[in-house]
């Protein structure tokens, strides 16, 4: 299921900037001091940035002073310390959590000069902070922000609820290659292309392994004008979380059944060296598979690879099925990308551009 906007204020539950405006209208008296106008001019703008809806949902949340900091449950009656889970020294108001922690000081470094000019004072509403920066910084500029609030926001809650070590990324860096890489998928136009027009192909979905099982998907696509063969590989667990990605560009001349090949072969490999050992793997080339699962390696070019996908998956136990093109599309979709990405390997996150297709193929 793709992300659905369900808005509750309205009995049709579709946002209209005139309920939206009717919310902002009845809530600015709460939350903020800025105009009823001006509110009303940045709730279109929010609801009109080309960000995955997941982003923009959080920023609406965070105008509202919803998100579930410490002090705002504390607020609602939990019995709850209201300090900051993290540096433990100030009171963990949105601000605080998303902006002047002390302890962000260290993945906030920026060569973003306009994210070093924001102030965002300990008594200013979240709605009033990012109103006023909508009104100094340019659209892209508002996406970066966007993206490194609900970046920290997600960076907030692995050390809060799962006390993870994966927390010393530069967030600003992260949210900045975000917006480049949604901004590069659109002027590819590969957005369109493989979020519209295949979903509503979609006939076969992608099929979720069983719990504590990884599912890789790999895929080719070959440029025969320039001799080069891109190369698409995507891990997944039992909820559709993706556990790490990859685009890769050979410079070859190869048969479609070899191009296929290796491309299982080096998902393979992947899985492996991300030491995901339990793992099954989906090829939308029924001729590669069958080969593979039939044991033995033909005697000519694809055999070559076909052997060394078979002395790995029998000193590993790994499972070679085939699944049809409409339930391996992301794989299709990292194929095509291979050739303007070349080689990139991605951990526990993905391009933006494939956001629809991962939560479509989500289970339910
Ligand atoms: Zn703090």
């Amino acid at each position: 299921m793709p992300d659905t906007l369900f808005w509750h204020f309205d009995k049709s539950s579709v946002y209209s900037v005139r309920s939206g405006y009717k919310v902002g209208k009845r809530l600015d008296c709460r939350v903020s001091s800025s105009s009823s106008t001006a509110l009303g001019t940045w709730w279109n703008f929010l609801w009109g940035l080309k960000l995955p809806n997941k982003i923009i949902i959080f920023i609406w949340k965070a105008c509202l002073n919803w998100l579930p900091t410490h002090l705002n449950l504390a607020k609602r009656g939990m019995k709850i310390d209201s300090g900051c889970p993290i540096c433990r020294k100030k009171l963990e108001s949105t601000g605080h959590a998303l902006w002047s922690c002390t302890k962000l000081k260290q993945v906030c470094s920026s060569s973003a000069s306009f994210l070093q000019h924001l102030k965002w004072a300990e008594h200013i509403q979240p709605v009033d902070f990012l109103l006023s920066c909508s009104n100094i910084l340019t659209q892209s500029e508002m996406k970066v922000l966007c993206v490194f609030l609900w970046r920290i926001w997600w960076r907030r809650n692995l050390l809060v609820h799962q006390a993870s070590s994966r927390c010393d990324e530069n967030v600003v860096r992260w949210a900045l290659n975000f917006v480049n890489e949604l901004r590069e998928a659109c002027s590819l136009n590969v957005t369109h292309s493989i979020s519209s027009v295949q979903l509503q192909q979609q006939v076969v979905q992608w099929c979720s392994p069983v719990v504590g099982i990884y599912k890789v998907n790999t895929d080719a696509a070959i440029q025969s004008a320039h001799n080069r063969v891109g190369i698409g590989i995507m891990i997944r667990d039992n909820m559709g979380n993706v556990m790490g990605c990859s685009t890769q560009v050979l410079e070859a001349c190869f048969s479609p059944q070899v191009a296929e090949a290796t491309a299982i072969l080096r998902g393979i490999s992947f899985a492996i060296d991300s030491g995901l050992l339990l793992t099954v793997f989906e090829s939308d080339a029924k001729v590669v598979v069958d080969l593979i699962n039939s044991g033995t390696a033909p005697r000519d070019e694809t055999g070559t690879v076909i052997a060394d996908i078979l002395r790995l998956i029998h000193s590993h136990h790994f499972q070679v099925s085939f699944a049809p093109r409409s339930a391996n599309m992301i794989a299709h979709s990292l194929a095509k990308l291979s050739f303007s990405f070349e080689d990139r390997f991605y951990l526990e996150t993905y391009p933006p551009c494939l956001e629809r297709l991962v939560t479509a193929d989500c289970p339910v």
